[in-house]
């Protein structure tokens, strides 16, 4: 199959969608990025990148206008914090963006379409224990997906089936379980686990003040797969011929209490855990990846540790420069208190 062209990445101003517009560029293609917004965190490589509101069918014409592979990333999203708590906003804004991106894309005859689903749609019910059994992609039905989000990916990834069963267009259909790494939301509310506790534990260190929050006890599960891997599937996965759903994540499980560890030994400090309550999702939550390997013959080969001293540096600079920032205000504010007394 040929491999260059002209590709299109929605969710470019975003964190996974980012990286992938420069892993694209490098493997020679012509790239269309197209976002709500730049990316917050350094330029992107695209070659063109459009500001477009992608819930508007018309957007999503002009977005797919001339490409030949779509990958569809853009979505309004966040970690738990976020998404238990905005069902509506979510499955209202991100059923319109599929919808139409995925029919602009048949309309204007794109050769090959990714769409980004999430380990989300997986049944609440087959993850009530820490200790989970790994899911299966057939794990997914009988559906019982987590909070609308993963309704909304459930919904779309069907919409892709049929789309390539009714009109032929060769879709791809990923499950990510937990990406991270540098240039991702990191505080505000919609950033995940692995960015927080990486921000949270750089605050511990560059101010002294050893306590992090964990939301529970710390003893939910997850496993958690490096950004790079996650680009390099993707794009696996594009070149291949495969059209049902597949797991992208590592299978390695561990806890929040485990993660927040691992970080804080990366940062050379001390931290005292303080358990407050919070959204946690489901207890547990690992991938299978039989069939990943079976498919693609390949499965991500980052280690945790790796990734997360890679994301942590980034995002210690990050707390760093903001801490520097809010002394720079205050000494001004000071400043100007005293010019006003005297
Ligand atoms: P992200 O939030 O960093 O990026 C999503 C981008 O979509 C944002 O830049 C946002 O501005 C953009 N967007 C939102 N609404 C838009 C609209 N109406 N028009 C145009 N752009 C819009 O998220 P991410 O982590 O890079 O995730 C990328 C994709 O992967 C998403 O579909 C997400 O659901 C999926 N996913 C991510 C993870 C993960 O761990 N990061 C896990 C499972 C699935």
């Amino acid at each position: 199959m040929e491999k260059q062209g002209k590709a299109l990445v929605t969710g470019a101003g975003g964190f996974i969608g980012h990286h992938l517009v420069t892993y694209l560029k490098k493997q020679g293609y012509w790239v269309r990025g197209v976002d709500l917004k730049l990316p917050e965190y350094g330029q992107s490589d695209a070659d063109d990148f459009l500001v477009l509101d992608l819930r508007r069918w018309e957007s999503c014409l002009q977005a797919t206008e001339g490409v030949n592979d779509v990958y569809a990333l853009a979505a309004d999203m966040g970690g738990m914090g976020f998404i238990s708590s905005h069902h509506a906003q979510i499955l209202h804004n991100n059923a319109l963006i599929n919808i139409h991106t995925l029919d602009a894309a048949r309309e204007n005859g794109v050769r090959r379409y990714f769409y980004t689903s999430s380990a989300c749609v997986y049944p609440e019910y087959r993850q009530t224990e820490a200790n989970v059994i790994p899911l299966k992609e057939e794990d997914a039905y009988p559906a019982a997906p987590q909070d609308a989000y993963g309704w909304e990916k459930l919904i779309v990834e069907r919409l892709c089936h049929h789309y390539h069963e009714d009109y032929g267009l060769a879709t791809r259909i990923v499950r990510f379980h937990n990406i991270f790494g540098p240039l991702g939301t990191w505080e505000g509310g919609r950033e995940k686990a692995p960015a927080a506790i990486c921000r949270k534990v750089a605050f511990a260190k560059l101010t002294g003040d050893p306590e992090i929050e964990i939301w529970g006890d710390g003893e939910q599960t997850r496993s958690f797969c490096y950004v790079d891997d996650c680009v390099t599937g993707i794009y696996k996965l594009m070149c291949s011929d495969y059209t049902e759903p597949l797991n992208l994540g590592q299978d390695r499980l561990v806890t929040i209490n485990e993660l927040a560890d691992i970080v804080a030994n990366i940062a050379g400090v001390k931290i005292v855990k303080k358990h407050v309550p919070g959204p946690q999702g489901v207890r547990g939550r690992n991938s299978d990846n039989t069939r990943l390997r079976q498919v693609l013959g390949w499965e991500p080969e980052i280690s945790l540790e790796e990734g997360l001293a890679r994301t942590y540096a980034w995002i210690e600079r990050q707390v760093a420069a903001k801490i520097q920032h809010t002394e720079r205000e205050l000494t001004l504010a000071r400043m100007g208190e005293t010019v006003a007394l005297s």
